[in-house]
């Protein structure tokens, strides 16, 4: 047996002299990458990581902290990045959940990290942003070639905890098929080659910056500028040696922004690929007049991989995440049956395939609730497929606003709303209210301070019913955002809660 995701993913390409990461450091080849992987890999196994055990990880991005990732998989573990915002407290139940065998925090974590390791029995170390710590003293003592552990397509490789807007976060279980069969999935549709360079600033703590760029690039033998975090400044000085980029949608807005981006600063790149939050129409429109190049939108999330994509021949329509890739199975669905809807109404997204994850980390319950008997797996995301194929994401579920025993897609309101002028953007959110159980609420960003709530107010009049036009209009600097660009409306419904109380 061979390591499934190792070998299909990292190794055709382990002894290559070539660059795989640029930093503003310096360069790395694919043979340094596998020689600092194998040292780390060593290190695990002789710290006690046998196959399945997993090793959490809170550190800032660096190429150690990658390696760290493909050692991790390489010697049969299982992965766990956390994202680096979460407090001691946060971990301290991540970690007694996952009971890692390993876990590796920055220096300044150590000392409140080190009571929870030791009552779980896990060893630690630290990993700093500058690859210093004692994971890299300890792994330089180490010499390759290190052989991979034999894993099968469905033994786990990953586990990552999903945002938990509601509840407990829970720990998706990512499964080695799950991963490799989607980074091929994607290099055939996206047509990645190795001569890509992808400029990638993207956290590695989360399924896009992780898998779908990385393991992507890992996979065609392509290069990655790989910089720790985003501005849009440092982008444009690196964009003439790149040919691909993936962000979330504030980095095409903050591109825009400025001054420098225009049409011959991004004349190398090939494409552009956007995910993880709602990318507006109007960011699309405004993108491909500056450059002449459409954004393709796509769709996934940490249980499913990328599920949906705009073509990269056809036309990639705005506001649209496009058609389900290859060997998804996707169906809008009826929420309370499951049953397929037609196209034009708007249901539930529920898929299946080698993209979907085995189930939640020792939530039983909450994995047999969020899959079909037919092996569909629930979603939670609300979409409309139209007539042409191309499918919209109207919101998640529980943003639904039900006013007067109406249902209310915040999308619909929020579409309306960006189209008046002085309107940046908006978020709908319902929040209660005594007559109609949840009463519609706008907040507004302005990108004109003189618009008034009664010009929004007047432009929705005639163009929505009265149930979703907002009961109340509220104008703020910026809409609460996480650190992949979406947009916290569990956060907003809390701030409005009293409203009409
Ligand atoms: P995460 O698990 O953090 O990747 O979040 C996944 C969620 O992000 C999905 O369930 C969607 O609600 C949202 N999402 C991802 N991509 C898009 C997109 N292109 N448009 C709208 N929402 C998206």
């Amino acid at each position: 047996m061979t390591n499934y995701l190792y070998d299909g993913v990292f190794a055709p390409h382990a002894d290559s002299r070539k660059t795989f990461l640029y930093t503003a450091d310096g360069e790395i080849s694919f043979a340094d990458f596998t020689a600092l992987t194998d040292r780390i890999a060593s290190l695990l196994v002789a710290t006690g990581m046998a196959p399945g055990d997993r090793v959490a990880v809170q550190a800032d991005k660096s190429v150690m902290l990658f390696a760290l990732y493909a050692a991790t998989v390489k010697a049969g573990g299982v992965y766990l990045p956390l994202n680096t915002g979460y407090t001691a407290a946060e971990l301290d139940y991540f970690l007694g959940d996952a009971k890692p065998r390993i876990v590796v925090v920055s220096g300044k974590a150590e000392a409140a990290i080190a009571p929870i390791a030791e009552r779980i029995g896990a060893a630690l170390m630290t990993l700093d942003a500058d690859e210093s710590g004692s994971l890299r003293d300890a792994a330089m003592a180490h010499e390759g070639p290190f052989a991979a552990v034999p894993r099968g397509s469905e033994d786990l490789a990953a586990i990552l905890y999903t945002s938990g807007t509601t509840g407990r976060s829970k720990g998706a279980k990512l499964c080695h098929r799950n991963l490799r069969s989607n980074a091929e999935v994607l290099r055939d549709y996206w047509r990645f080659t190795p001569d890509d360079v992808l400029l990638h600033m993207l956290p590695i703590y989360h399924t896009h910056g992780l898998f779908v760029a990385s393991n992507l690039l890992a996979l065609v033998g392509g290069s990655m500028i790989f910089l720790p975090k985003y501005a849009a400044d440092v982008a444009l000085e690196w964009m003439p040696k790149a040919t691909t980029m993936m962000g979330v949608p504030t980095f095409y807005t903050r591109l825009l922004d400025h001054d420098g981006f225009t049409r011959e600063a991004s004349a190398h790149m090939r494409l552009f690929i956007s995910g993880s939050a709602p990318l507006l129409a109007e960011t699309h429109r405004q993108f491909e007049a500056r450059t002449g190049k459409a954004i393709l939108e796509r769709y996934g999330m940490t249980e499913t991989n990328m599920s949906t994509s705009n073509p990269f021949d056809g036309d990639r329509r705005a506001g649209t995440v496009g058609f389900a890739l290859p060997g998804v199975d996707i169906r809008i669905a009826d929420p309370q049956t499951g049953a397929p809807l037609p196209d034009g109404e708007i249901g539930i997204i529920e898929q299946r395939g080698d993209n979907v994850f085995l189930g939640y980390w020792e939530m039983p319950e909450k994995t047999a609730e969020s899959f079909r008997d037919d092996g569909f797996f629930i979603t939670g995301d609300m979409a409309v497929r139209d007539a042409d194929g191309y499918i919209s994401i109207v919101g998640r579920d529980k943003d639904l606003i039900i006013s007067g025993g109406l249902n209310v897609y915040p999308k619909e309101v929020e579409g309306m709303i960006d189209a008046v002028e002085g309107v940046l953007e908006s978020a709908v959110i319902g929040v209660p209210h005594r007559d109609f159980g949840e009463a519609v609420v706008a907040v507004i960003v302005r990108s004109d301070d003189a618009l008034a709530a009664e010009t929004v107010e007047a432009a929705l009049a005639d163009q929505l019913a009265k149930f979703k036009q907002p009961k109340a209009i509220l104008f703020t600097d910026a809409l609460p955002r996480n650190s992949m660009g979406k947009v916290q409306k569990a956060e907003l419904r809390k701030a409005h809660d009293g409203l009409f109380s």
